[in-house]
C-alpha cells in the first residue's frame, strides 16, 4: 500500500507554483492538478489583438512592496526588466469635468494623510472596525469618498464599509512598486515552471477526501489519485462556493476563518488609443473625479502605462461587484461613459471601439480577484497555518500573514510556507525562499 503521490498541489497559481517547485527540486513526487488551461491563476498575461498585441495583465501587473516582495529577485535572476512606477500616477483628478486646482490637489492631499494618521490610529485600537467607521471623523471632507474608495476599494478590492481597519492597516503595501516588462503573468509562468513536478492542465478537483489510508484521496472527472500530502491553493471564493467537497468536512474553526475572508473584487476595462496626440496626457496619467460617495460606481484610469497604446479603467468593491454582474457589455459601456464625462464627448475620438473587459468575478475557479478580512477576522488569515490531519495544507494569497495579503507576493510566501511543512513531513528539506531582504530597488 502506497499513495501514488508524495504531494498533491490543486492550483497552478503562484502559491501551487511555488509549492511545487519547491518540493519538486527537493525531491519529491509531486502532481499540480490545475482546473484551467494555462499556469499563472490570477497572474495571467494576454496580448489581445484589440489592443494591438501589446502585453495586458487581466489580474496582477506590480509587484508591490518591492523591498520585500519575493518574485523581484526571482525576475532579476530571470534577466525580466522592472520599472519603478515612480512618477506614474501623476493624477488628473477632475471634479464636475475640470481638472483640480493646484489648491483643490493639496487639499486632495491633505486629506491622504489625514486619512493614513486616522485609520492607522485606530487600527491600533480595539475593537477591530470597517475603514469606513474608523475615519468617521473626517466625515464632511470633500475628499474622504475619493481617498477611502482607492485605499479599500481599489487596492484591497473591498469596500470601505465591509474592510477590517486592522487588516487594511497589516497589508498596508508600503514601499517600491515595480512594473514587470511583458507581463506579470508572462513572467509567473516563464519562472515559476514546476520543473520537475507533473502537471495536469484542464483537471478540476471537486472531491478530497483526506483521512484515508494512505493519506488523502484527490478525485474528480479525471478519476482519483492518492497521495500522502495535499496543498489546497484556490481561493477563498471557491472554497466558499463549495466546488471542491470535503469528506470529511472541513472543521468549523476553518469554515469560520472562510467566512472570514470573502472575495473582494478588483475589474479591469482596456481601451485602445486611436488619436495619436493621446489627448495631450503623459503616459503613466491616471485620471478619475472627485467622488461623493464611496457607493458611487466610478472608474479610475491608467493612461498609457508602460509605454503601451491604451488605458485601463479599474473598479472595484461593492460597486464593482454590481457593474460585474451587468456584464461585459454594460460595463464597457459605462466605462466609456465615465470617461466622456472626465474628458468630453470629443475626446472619446481617441479610443477605438474595442474594449477587453476582465471577468473575475464571474469566472467559476475564482470568484473574485482577492480576500479581505472583515472586522474582527484578522487571525482569520492564519487559521491554517497548522495543516489538517497533518497531511492537508492550505495556502495562497489569502493565507499570507507576511503582510502581503492580496498580492503575488504574499501568495509566493503562502505556498512556500506550506511546501516548508509537507517537506519537513515527507523528511525533505527545501531551501529558505528567496531572499527578499535586499536594498530598495533603483527606479
Ligand atoms: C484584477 C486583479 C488585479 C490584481 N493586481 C495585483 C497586483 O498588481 N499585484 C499583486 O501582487 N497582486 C495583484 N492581484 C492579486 C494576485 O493576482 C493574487 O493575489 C495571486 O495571483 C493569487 O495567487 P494564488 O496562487 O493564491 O491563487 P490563484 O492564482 O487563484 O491560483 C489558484 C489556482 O487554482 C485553480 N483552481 C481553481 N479551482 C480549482 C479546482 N477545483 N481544481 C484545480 N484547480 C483549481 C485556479 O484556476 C488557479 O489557477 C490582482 C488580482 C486581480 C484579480
Amino acid at each position: 500500500m502506497s499513495a501514488d503521490f508524495d504531494v498533491v498541489v490543486v492550483g497552478a497559481g503562484v502559491a501551487g507554483l511555488a509549492a511545487a517547485r519547491a518540493l519538486a527540486e527537493a525531491g519529491a513526487r509531486c502532481l499540480v492538478l490545475e482546473a484551467g488551461d494555462r499556469l499563472g491563476g490570477r497572474a495571467f498575461t494576454e496580448f489581445p489583438a484589440t489592443l494591438g498585441g501589446a502585453a495586458f495583465d487581466h489580474g496582477a501587473s506590480w509587484l508591490h512592496a518591492a523591498e520585500r516582495n519575493p518574485l523581484v529577485p526571482i525576475a532579476r535572476a530571470a534577466g525580466i526588466p522592472l520599472a519603478s512606477t515612480q512618477g506614474d500616477w501623476t493624477r488628473q483628478v477632475m471634479i464636475d469635468g475640470r481638472p483640480a486646482t493646484a489648491e483643490e490637489k493639496a487639499a486632495y492631499a491633505a486629506t491622504w494623510e489625514r486619512f493614513e494618521a486616522v485609520a492607522r490610529q485606530r487600527a491600533a485600537a480595539d475593537p477591530d472596525t470597517t475603514v469606513d467607521d474608523a475615519v468617521a471623523e473626517l466625515r464632511g471632507d470633500p475628499w474622504l469618498a475619493t481617498v477611502a474608495t482607492w485605499e479599500a476599494s481599489l487596492i484591497a478590492a473591498a469596500d470601505p464599509r465591509d474592510l477590517s481597519v486592522k487588516d487594511w492597516h497589516l497589508n498596508e503595501l508600503s514601499g517600491g512598486n515595480l512594473r514587470v516588462g511583458g507581463g506579470l503573468g508572462a513572467m509567473v509562468a516563464r519562472t515559476l515552471h514546476p520543473g520537475a513536478a507533473e502537471l495536469r492542465l484542464r483537471t478540476p478537483v471537486t472531491r478530497i477526501a483526506w483521512q484515508t489510508r494512505d493519506g488523502l484521496t484527490l478525485a474528480g472527472e479525471f478519476g482519483a489519485v492518492s497521495a500522502r500530502t495535499a496543498i489546497v491553493t484556490v481561493s477563498t471564493g471557491v472554497l466558499c462556493a463549495g466546488h471542491i467537497a470535503f469528506a470529511p468536512a472541513l472543521p468549523a474553526a476553518q469554515l469560520a476563518a472562510l467566512d472570514g475572508l470573502p472575495m473582494g473584487l478588483l475589474s479591469k476595462v482596456a481601451l485602445p488609443a486611436a488619436g495619436a496626440d493621446r489627448l495631450g496626457l503623459p503616459p503613466g496619467s491616471s485620471l478619475y473625479r472627485r467622488l461623493d460617495d464611496p457607493a458611487e460606481r466610478a472608474v479610475f484610469f491608467s493612461l498609457w502605462s508602460q509605454g503601451q497604446a491604451h488605458a485601463v479603467g479599474f473598479f472595484g468593491g461593492r460597486a464593482g461587484w454590481a457593474l460585474a454582474a451587468e456584464g461585459a457589455d454594460a460595463t464597457a459601456a459605462f466605462t466609456r461613459e465615465e470617461l466622456r464625462r472626465l474628458l468630453g464627448a470629443a475626446a472619446m475620438t481617441a479610443f477605438g471601439p474595442e474594449t477587453v473587459v476582465t471577468r473575475w468575478g464571474t469566472d467559476p475557479h475564482f470568484l473574485g480577484a482577492y480576500a479581505y478580512a472583515k472586522p474582527g477576522c484578522v487571525a482569520a488569515r492564519a487559521a491554517m497555518d497548522t495543516p489538517l490531519a497533518g497531511r492537508l495544507w492550505f495556502a495562497g494569497e489569502a493565507w499570507c500573514t507576511d503582510g502581503l495579503a492580496g498580492t503575488v507576493g504574499g501568495a509566493y510566501l503562502s505556498g512556500w510556507r506550506a511546501a516548508t511543512g509537507v517537506a519537513r513531513t515527507l523528511g525533505l528539506s527545501v531551501p529558505a525562499p528567496p531572499d527578499c531582504s535586499g536594498p530598495a530597488p533603483s527606479p
